[in-house]
C-alpha cells in the first residue's frame, strides 16, 4: 500500500495545529453522570516547533503503516453522536482513514434515539444490565429508527466526507444471524424478549464491500440463524455486543467503542487505562461496572479472545476522537493509551 507523504503531513499538521483536546483524562473528580472530562495533548499540539511537528509526523507515519490494509472496527455509540458537528467530524475522520488504506467497519448505536421515538409513540421500554427489554413493539421502534435514520445518515456522511459508504442492518444478506440473548445468570435467567446474541457474521459480505473499497455501516438489527425456528424474527442487538462479534469474527486489528464517557472509571471515577480480561468479572461483580458499560467490556474481551490484538473504549464527544485514536498509536498501534481504556488478554 502507498501513501503520499502530502497526505501524511496534511493529517499531521490538522492534528498538531489542533486546539482542541486530543486524550481526555480524569484529573479531578467527576461524577459518571456529569460524564465531565479535563483534556490533556498527547501529541505534541501546543508548540509549533518543527521537532515535535517532525515527532508526531513519525509517530502518524508509523501508525498508518503498521495499520494499512488492515480491519478496523468501530462503534459509534448513541450517546456519543451529542452533536451534528461531531457527527460531521466522525464521517470525515472515517473518510479519511479510507483514504490512508485502513478498513473500516463502522456499527453504530442509537439509543437517545430510540428513546426519542419510543416516547413519541407511548411504547415503553427498560434497560437489565445494560440491555433494552425489546417486545415486538420496540423492536420495531428500534428497526424503524436504526435503520432508517440513524444509519443513512452516517452512511451519507461518509460519502459527504469523501469516503465511500452501505448502510445496512444485520437482516441485510444474513449479515448478523442470532439466537435469543437470555439476561441475569445462569440460575436466574431475566426474559429479554427479542435481544439478539449474535452467532453467524456474514464476514464474506463485509470483506467483499472492504474489497471494493466501501465501508459496511451497519445497523445492530438482526435475524434468527438460517434454518432455525426463529430464522424470520427480528432481533435487537445491543450494538456492544454486534461490534464485538463483528470485530471477533473479522479477526480486525482493533476494536473501538466510542462513548460517551473518557472510558473504564474505578469508584473513584479514576480512569482505568488498561483493563485484562480477568479484571473484568471482578469489576462487573462489585459493581463498578454497571448498566451501558457491561455489554462493552464484556464484548471487547470477547473480542480480543478471538484474536483482534487491540479493544478500546473511549470517548467520542472529543472531537475527532477515531483519527486521534488510531495515528496516535505509533509502531505498536494500541491506540493512544492516553484518552480510554485499552483491553488487552
Ligand atoms: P453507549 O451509547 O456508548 O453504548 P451507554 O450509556 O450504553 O453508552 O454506556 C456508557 C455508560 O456506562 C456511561 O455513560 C456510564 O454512565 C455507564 N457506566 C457504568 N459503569 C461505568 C464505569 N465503571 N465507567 C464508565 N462508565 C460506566
Ligand atoms: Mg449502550
Amino acid at each position: 500500500m502507498k501513501f503520499s507523504a502530502s497526505s501524511i503531513i496534511l493529517l499531521a499538521a490538522t492534528i498538531a495545529s489542533s486546539s482542541h483536546a486530543f486524550a481526555p483524562s480524569i484529573s479531578s473528580p467527576s461524577s459518571l453522570h456529569q460524564k465531565s472530562v479535563s483534556t490533556s495533548t498527547s501529541l505534541s499540539s501546543s508548540d509549533s516547533s518543527s521537532s515535535s511537528f517532525a515527532e508526531n509526523a513519525i509517530t502518524i507515519a508509523s501508525s498508518i503503516s503498521s495499520l494499512a490494509g488492515q480491519t478496523v472496527v468501530v462503534k459509534y455509540g448513541g450517546n456519543a453522536m451529542t452533536t451534528p458537528e461531531l457527527a460531521t467530524l466522525f464521517c470525515q475522520d472515517v473518510a479519511t482513514l479510507q483514504k490512508l488504506g485502513l478498513r473500516i467497519v463502522v456499527v453504530h448505536g442509537g439509543g437517545p434515539m430510540i428513546n426519542a421515538m419510543l416516547e413519541k409513540v407511548g411504547v415503553e421500554s427498560r434497560f437489565e444490565g445494560g440491555m433494552r427489554v425489546s417486545t415486538e413493539e420496540v423492536v420495531d421502534v428500534a428497526a424503524m429508527v436504526l435503520s432508517g435514520t440513524v444509519n443513512k445518515n452516517i452512511s451519507s456522511g461518509i460519502s459527504q466526507a469523501g469516503g465511500r459508504a452501505l448502510g445496512l442492518s444485520g437482516r441485510d444478506d444474513a449479515l448478523l444471524q442470532c439466537e435469543k440473548l437470555w439476561g441475569g445468570s445462569e440460575d436466574d435467567k431475566i426474559d429479554l424478549g427479542n435481544v439478539g446474541q449474535v452467532k453467524v457474521v456474514n464476514t464474506d459480505l463485509i470483506n467483499q464491500l472492504l474489497d471494493a473499497g466501501i465501508s459496511p455501516v451497519i445497523a445492530p438489527i438482526g435475524m434468527g440463524c438460517k434454518g432455525q425456528e426463529d430464522e424470520s424474527v427480528v432481533y435487537n442487538i445491543n450494538a456492544d455486543v454486534a461490534a464485538g462479534r463483528i470485530a471477533g469474527e473479522l479477526k480486525a486489528a482493533r476494536v473501538l467503542f466510542l462513548t460517551d464517557i473518557a472510558g473504564v472509571l474505578d469508584k473513584e471515577m479514576t480512569l482505568l487505562k488498561s483493563l485484562s480480561c480477568d479484571d473484568i468479572d471482578d469489576l462487573i461483580g462489585d459493581e463498578t461496572i454497571t448498566g451501558g458499560m457491561i455489554p462493552k467490556v464484556t464484548y471487547a474481551t470477547d473480542a480480543v479472545k478471538l484474536g483482534v490484538q487491540g479493544a478500546f473504549i473511549t470517548d467520542g464527544r472529543v472531537p475527532h476522537a477515531l483519527l486521534n485514536e488510531i495515528l496516535a498509536g505509533g509502531e505498536i498501534g494500541l491506540g493512544s493509551g492516553e484518552g480510554g481504556t485499552v483491553v488487552t488478554l
